[in-house]
């Protein structure tokens, strides 16, 4: 079990340096937007009066009985989800409002639409400064106010991490400001699906978010080719922890074990917290997800599996004429590189068009990537290249009849087929530390194994 999850996100690639796909995402830029169909819809701007808060009641207790399995005792007690103001509201004792606000608004136009005149408006923002300066706030951001025998309170969250409380206690005339934690809620969930149409969608249907999609699409970068080789009948089960803040807004998500079945063929990988503190993927062995290369140049994405499902015209595959193996994605599409080198050219060659040519730290491999739109950023001869870095982007430059990266990987000079590759074995777990991953990774991999439960999202 991760101790401690402030690696999960920015560390989750802790030596990915410098490499575009292993990067996870800075934990700072939060993702509010809500999940459609886990998570309950947060109450609209404006007016949220009991009746609305209720409703909110009702929601929360629909998303937490259809919301997932729990995995095991880690998570949260049901209680403990609902917000202290949600259940505040349902007893009746108090009145609630707020108002979000708007582009071009203030703080104090924002709290006169919930009620308050001019001069009381001034007196909060005057008491807030100590904590914080309401003049920092922007449109998207919510005011809240609730009334009640004890007193006034308005409060505000600044991020996921902190809210701004104010309070005007009945029979006092001065109001008083703090700042105050806000509650990150944990628990485990666990996905599963096959997939119909595309893997967002099937992944969708199953619960997941796009991130912890796309963080399942970086933990077998190296195995499977999603860009190519995803099949109707794949499946995928996946076991990951969510946190989310006490409006049930998700702030982040990470995968703890996850199974995909590509082509029939299995691959499962746990989440482990090394001695030294790095968090990286594993299967079940011990052995690295990482590999010398990965399994595709172009990242899957949203955009690049519906253009590869609904392609009009055939991709062309490796076989002795053709040298290579196509990408059918879309203009401006980011080309990574699959392994560790240097470039050997970048440049002009005619019917390649512009292409950049890798040879990698196996001095007897290079790799190609043709008809590039342009050149990744500081791309030049001599430049030495990490895993994963943006050589350049899909085009369709020299003889392309529409835009594609034609990739070649040549062994000793001589073209192979690409998705044929050994890789060199993985780097294993430190054997000093064998033991303890397979104590910590054996139940989540155990449940894995079980055949997947359809959950119902209605
Ligand atoms: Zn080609």
């Amino acid at each position: 079990m991760p101790k401690n999850f402030n690696h999960d996100f920015s560390d989750r690639f802790a030596n990915g340096n410098g490499n575009a796909r292993k990067r996870a995402k800075k934990p700072r830029r939060l993702n509010f937007s809500l999940p459609k169909l886990t998570m309950p819809r947060l109450p609209r701007p404006g007016i949220f009066p009991v009746v609305g808060a209720l409703v909110g009641f009702a929601f929360i207790m629909l998303f937490i009985s259809s919301g997932g399995e729990d995995v095991n005792a880690r998570s949260q007690p049901h209680e403990e989800w609902l917000t202290p103001e949600l259940t505040l509201a349902a007893d009746g004792s108090s009145q609630k409002s707020q108002t979000t606000l708007q582009p071009g608004d203030n703080a104090v136009s924002a709290l006169m639409r919930l009620g308050f005149d001019r001069s009381t408006s001034h007196n909060i923002i005057t008491a807030a400064n100590s904590s914080y300066k309401l003049k920092n706030i922007r449109a998207g951001k919510t005011f809240k106010r609730a009334d009640s025998e004890a007193g006034i309170e308005v409060s505000y969250n600044i991020d996921a991490l902190q809210r701004l409380q104010m309070r005007l206690p009945a029979g006092e005339k001065t109001w008083q400001a703090e700042l105050v934690k806000r509650k990150v809620y944990t628990r485990q969930r666990i996905s599963s699906g096959s997939i119909e149409d595309s893997l967002f969608s099937s992944a969708a249907r199953a619960g997941m978010d796009q991130r912890t999609t796309m963080n399942l699409v970086d933990i077998f970068a190296w195995d499977i080719d999603f860009a190519r080789d995803m099949r109707s009948g794949d499946s995928f089960q996946v076991i990951y922890e969510e946190r989310f803040d006490d409006e049930g807004r998700t702030l982040e998500s990470s995968i703890l074990a996850a199974k995909f079945v590509n082509q029939g063929r299995e691959f499962l990988a746990a989440r482990y917290e090394q001695a030294n503190g790095k968090v990286d993927y594993f299967d079940p062995d011990g052995k690295s997800m990482r590999k010398a290369y990965l399994k595709a140049p172009v990242k899957f994405s949203r955009i690049s599996s519906r253009f590869r499902l609904k392609r009009k015209h055939p991709v062309l595959g490796y076989t002795r004429a053709h040298r290579g193996v196509d990408y059918a994605s879309p203009s401006g599409t980011p080309v990574h590189s699959i392994g560790d080198g240097y470039v050997t050219f970048a440049g002009w060659k005619g019917g390649y068009g512009r292409i950049v040519q890798i040879r990698h730290n196996n001095r007897n491999h290079t790799t190609f990537y043709a008809h590039l739109r342009k050149y990744g950023k500081g791309i030049k001869k001599g430049v030495r290249i990490r895993q994963g870095r943006v050589i350049g982007y899909v085009g369709m430059s020299g003889l392309a009849t529409g835009p594609h990266l034609h990739f070649e990987f040549r062994s000793r000079g001589r073209a192979v087929n690409p998705l044929t590759i050994k890789h060199p074995p993985a780097k294993p777990i430190e054997k000093a530390e064998k033991e303890h991953f397979l104590q910590q990774t054996a139940p989540l991999l155990g449940s894995l194994k079980q055949p997947p439960t359809q959950y119902n999202w209605g």
